[in-house]
């Protein structure tokens, strides 16, 4: 098949629709990014979209249309509060998704029961849509997992041959996917983002509910509500490694690993600093301006013949939620985080909480590991149910909260059983941390600590790159429980004997404070440690 390219012009556009009645395929602009056409109400056109893309039958198609009237006739009808929606961001980057009509085909669904439509602002999509007189699915224009293509070149790379047309209509506007949301549940649910922001979808929806797989990998086994979530995606030839920290940690990480076949998709303001091959998608301040280039510059990456490809992390805010959605995705939620952890340890009665305190006050962001155990095993969550399969139902209060008692009397019975409790916390707990610096880096901070009187045991000083463990005498140690806690001297001993003895702090490579005078002497050792690190590393 020869691909025509058609210009934007009368002729084109009445070409572009005459050829859609006829049921065959043809590439439109649209301000998101080149969507891959045919009449949506034709099953047998429909079912071609997916061979020419080689895109898997249950990824459901979004349906174009011109008119907010002609939306009534696709779904089973238009709650209030869509209507809204689509009154303040139609025509524009949005799709909403609702039950669909019966007519609808299979094809189009997806094989759900539920239908997404979208009204684009592209003037020549709007043209075509009202030329060819029938709704239009279209997806992405590209072979299925590499990036959308922005403009008709990068259509013509991946559809050539494939498809009867490609009507040119120059670089799209937004350049990533439209924002889906479903309103098929009790609460309107973000699917996928783009250039709607969660933030302008609550002006009219009030509060949204943010997908799972929007910032994070499907879990083994779950559904995705949007489907087109679970694969990869977006994603060039080389393999992407997703880097997050500030700018100068990002440059230092990429110098630091320049090697044959390794590029940089990075911002603008980094381009002097890099040596190695650099493609820019934006300025790192603008999310617009990242949206608009980013799939291009990854198409521009496989150009150069890149291998690995060190990328700088968007901001996750606005638009640049959108930006790492598909960013995320093209590098296969492979994330190398550059921010410096201080892991904080050492055995109770140390002084461990008052080193803490000296670099909150400094500024550097903590992260509690008790805290964050504690959250882990909040009602419903994955760890606590596991650890319900594991232990009983029974260690469960009546409001669902976890009985801690309970929960220690069993698990502490027997060495098995204490290490089956460690099974299920200690990989919940990392990943929450991880999860927790991951947001840190986001927000630009260049350093952090991780407090955590088990670093060793749940394995978190892996995370660090460096370790403070606080030590005390015992008999001070001994004297600071008895009061902080107002126990006596009989249970503050049980209490100190239950942790391991100093030397199992105080490993190789790690920085120890001893705590052996004052309070004041101890914050100073904190204080010098602190500015230390700053000087270090902002
Ligand atoms: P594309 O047009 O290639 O950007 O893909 C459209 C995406 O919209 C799909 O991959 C789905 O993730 C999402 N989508 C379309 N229809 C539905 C639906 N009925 N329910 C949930 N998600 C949908
Ligand atoms: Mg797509």
């Amino acid at each position: 098949m020869n691909t025509q390219l058609l210009k934007p012009t009368t002729e084109g556009i009445n070409e572009a629709a005459r050829l859609l009645r006829d049921g065959q395929l043809v590439a439109v602009p649209t301000e998101t990014v080149y969507g891959l056409a045919a009449d949506a109400l034709n099953p047998k056109a429909v079912a071609s979209i997916f061979t020419a893309k080689d895109r898997p039958m249950d990824n459901p198609l979004i349906v174009h249309i011109a008119d907010i009237a002609d939306w009534t006739p696709l779904v089973k009808g238009i709650p209030h509060n869509a209507r809204r929606l689509a009154e303040a961001y139609w025509p524009g980057p949005l799709t909403i998704i609702l039950p669909a009509a019966d007519h609808i085909p299979n094809e189009v669904r997806g094989g759900l029961s539920t239908v997404a439509v979208r009204f684009p602002s592209d003037p020549v999509a709007q043209a075509v849509i009202l030329h060819s007189g029938c709704p239009l699915a279209a997806p992405s224009a590209n072979r299925s997992g590499s990036p959308s293509p922005t403009n008709a070149a990068r259509v013509m790379e991946d559809m050539q041959g494939r498809i009867a047309a490609v009507l040119d209509g120059g670089d799209s506007a937004v350049g990533v996917e439209s924002t889906v949301v479903s309103l098929c549940g009790d609460k309107p649910r973000l699917l996928r983002p783009g250039g709607i922001t969660p933030e302008m979808l609550e002006e009219v929806l009030g509060p949204i509910e943010i997908d799972e797989a929007v910032t994070h990998a499907l879990k083994k086994g779950a559904t995705a509500a949007s489907p087109g979530m679970k694969y990869k995606h977006y994603a060039p030839k080389a393999q992407v490694r997703l880097v997050k920290g500030t700018a100068a940690a990002y440059i230092d990480y990429v110098n630091a690993h320049a090697d044959d076949g390794v590029a940089a998709l990075c911002f603008d303001e980094d381009i002097p600093h890099l040596r190695v091959p650099c493609v820019s998608y934006g300025h790192r301040d603008n999310p617009l301006e990242q949206a608009h280039r980013l799939f291009d510059a990854l198409r521009q990456l496989d150009e150069l013949g890149a291998k690995t490809v060190y990328a700088a992390s968007p901001r996750p805010q606005g638009v640049g939620l959108a930006v790492y959605n598909r960013l995320i995705r093209a590098a296969a939620f492979d994330i190398i985080n550059t921010i410096r952890v201080i892991g904080l340890t050492g055995p109770t009665g140390a002084g461990k909480s008052c080193v803490a305190d000296v670099f909150r006050e400094a500024g550097v962001p903590i992260v509690d590991a008790d805290r964050v155990a504690r959250q882990v095993t909040e009602p419903n969550t994955d760890c606590l149910k596991a650890l319900c399969a594991a232990f009983g139902d029974d260690i469960l209060h009546t409001d669902g909260s976890l009985d801690r008692k309970t929960l220690a009397k069993r698990a502490f019975a027997t060495p098995e059983t204490a290490a089956l409790l460690n099974s299920i916390t200690h990989p919940a707990i990392m990943a929450a941390i991880k999860q927790q610096l991951e947001d840190l880096a986001d927000a630009g901070h260049p350093l952090a600590v991780l407090d955590a009187p088990l670093l060793y045991e749940a394995g978190a000083d892996a995370l660090c790159d460096r370790i403070l463990a606080v030590t005390a005498p015992t008999e001070m140690r001994l004297s600071r429980i008895m009061v902080r806690d107002g126990i006596d001297r009989d249970a503050a001993l049980l209490r100190m004997n239950a942790q391991p003895d100093d030397a199992f702090y105080t490993r190789d490579g790690v920085t120890v404070l001893v705590n052996d005078t004052t309070t004041e002497a101890l914050i100073e050792k904190a204080k010098a440690i602190i500015a230390d690190e700053i000087r270090r590393c902002c």
